[in-house]
């Protein structure tokens, strides 16, 4: 059975590394006796600062972003070797605010995919239909094309590795939560592709989250239903109160 995975995703939050220290101690001590992984994705200068605290509670820490170069001339970029470094173990990849805000496209996302795992960490790939995609009905469309492309070349025992995120980009920040049962046939559809990309055995390993608005509120619903393995959380994650009662789904 596949364990489940919480994630939370800061985005540009907090402002300071204080606030980003008292954040992941009150992250940590909420994290009970929940039956998830869970993983932190900071910004890059909180990662090392927030190591030590996450740890205490059995959390992992995540990077929100990586370059696919190992070194050299590419300023502002950011190695795996650095977010490794630091203590980082997993990378989200492919998120759709660095695919429209800062112009990634598949092909970078494919590269970094290859550089993550070549580097022994952990991808969480996102994929997911904006709204217009989503009223035209070309939502499984929109995710077989990302996952094509974002997992060109990589090998069956490397896809075990990663995460994929389902994150409709019209869910996300919105407060509109995606209906869990639409959520559901989206995940069954993901693991299809995988299971024909890859074999059943490899599909029924690969955790598949939901992301866009989660909440206290929809949490419980969305980790009900068979293929949804966990949440890439926002917004919710910068509320101690809210994430440690997602954290503890029922
Ligand atoms: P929100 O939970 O704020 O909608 O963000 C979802 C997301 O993009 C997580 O990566």
């Amino acid at each position: 059975a596949r364990v489940p995975f919480i994630a939370g995703n800061w985005k540009m939050n907090p402002t300071s590394v204080e606030e980003a220290i008292s954040l992941a101690k009150a992250i940590a001590d909420g994290k009970g006796s929940s039956k998830a992984q869970v993983a932190i994705c900071t910004p890059h200068p909180f990662l090392a600062a927030c190591k030590p605290h996450l740890d205490k509670g059995g959390i992992d820490l995540g990077a929100q972003a990586c370059y696919f170069e190992q070194k050299g001339a590419y300023t502002g970029a950011t190695s795996t070797s650095m977010i490794r470094s630091v203590g980082a173990k997993h990378v989200i990849v492919g998120h759709s605010e660095r695919r429209t805000v800062f112009h990634q496209t598949d092909e970078m996302v494919n590269q970094i995919i290859h550089k993550v795992l070549a580097d022994n960490m952990l991808p969480i790939l996102c994929v997911g239909e904006t709204k217009e995609e989503y009223e035209s009905g070309l939502n499984t469309q929109i995710c077989a094309i990302q996952l094509a492309k974002g997992l060109k070349g990589v090998s069956k025992e490397d896809a075990k590795k990663v995460t994929i995120a389902y994150e409709p980009v019209w869910a996300i920040g919105t407060g509109l939560v995606c209906d869990a049962s639409v959520a559901q046939d989206v995940h069954k559809f993901i693991r299809g592709w995988l299971a024909n990309m890859y074999d059943q055995e490899t599909a029924d390993t690969i955790r598949i989250q939901y992301g866009g608005s989660v909440t206290p509120d929809s949490v419980d619903e969305l980790m009900s239903k068979p293929d949804i393995d966990g949440c890439l959380v926002g917004g919710a994650s910068l509320d101690p109160a809210k994430f440690t009662r997602i954290m503890n789904f029922k």
